[in-house]
């Protein structure tokens, strides 16, 4: 089984460090800049409301979300959920998260393509994800039994083709991601919200968490790839 396959951790391992390194950058910036008081005194839930109001979103509603650094918006109910830390902190970090939250809020009042695109992927790639692992361990499992199965190969395609959906959604992430960042920068700037150190600051904060949705996209390539090679190894 594949678990046991040293080509297996040869190909997963570079992403995985590669994703440690993330989580640890995002942890020590959110730790780091969510000490530092932004000047103007602004909670992250006044941060919301007033980058929302800034923007022609008054519809979209401010709620809680428990867990660290679960900030998110949900386009499907129009809510922005923020974690504890950054609704009731006036940090710096807190302010470039909510700007980042405020910027996916904009794509879907804009109708950004990519924004659409992902949210449209969505059931498609968690069932993939899930669904596609089980093919292909379930068309091994075939193959280790009969080795001259025509239908092995193709449960392991299936499977592939399943997990792919997921790793489109790990791809399309990225220019939503960055792109909700982009928006933020500029607002932060434009708003007059934060002064240049506290701008830099808030940076560095979307900067690192960046990095852990290109870390995800890399783990979901490599694993694609390594399926890919073994149905490649099935066919000889
Ligand atoms: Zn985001």
């Amino acid at each position: 089984m594949f678990f046991f396959d040293p080509l297996w951790f040869a190909i997963m391992l570079p992403p995985f460090i590669f994703m440690i390194y993330a989580q640890m950058k995002v942890k020590s910036a959110f730790k780091k800049y969510s000490k530092m008081a932004n000047s103007q005194h602004i909670t992250g839930v006044e941060a919301a409301r007033k980058l929302l109001q800034a923007n022609g979103l008054n519809n979209v509603k401010v709620e809680g979300v428990k867990g660290k650094l679960g900030d998110h918006y949900d386009p499907r109910k129009k809510v922005l959920r923020l974690s504890p830390e950054v609704a009731n902190k006036s940090s710096v970090a807190s302010l470039g998260i909510v700007a980042h939250e405020v910027g996916h809020a904009i794509q879907d009042k804009t109708g950004y393509a990519f924004l659409r695109f992902r949210t449209s992927l969505v059931p498609a790639a968690s069932l993939g994800s899930n669904l596609g692992f089980i093919f292909v361990i379930l068309g091994f499992v075939i193959y280790m039994f009969s080795r001259d199965s025509e239908f092995a190969p193709m449960v392991v395609l299936a499977g592939i083709i399943l997990f792919a959906m997921a790793v489109l959604f790990s791809l399309v992430t990225l220019p939503v991601e960055y792109n909700a960042s982009t928006r933020a920068r500029q607002m932060l700037r434009s708003t007059g919200m934060v002064s240049v150190q506290e701008y830099n600051a808030a940076s560095a904060v979307l900067s690192a968490a960046a990095l852990t949705y290109v870390a995800a996209m890399l783990q979901a390539v490599a694993q694609l790839f390594y399926f890919v090679m073994m149905f490649m190894g099935m066919r000889r």
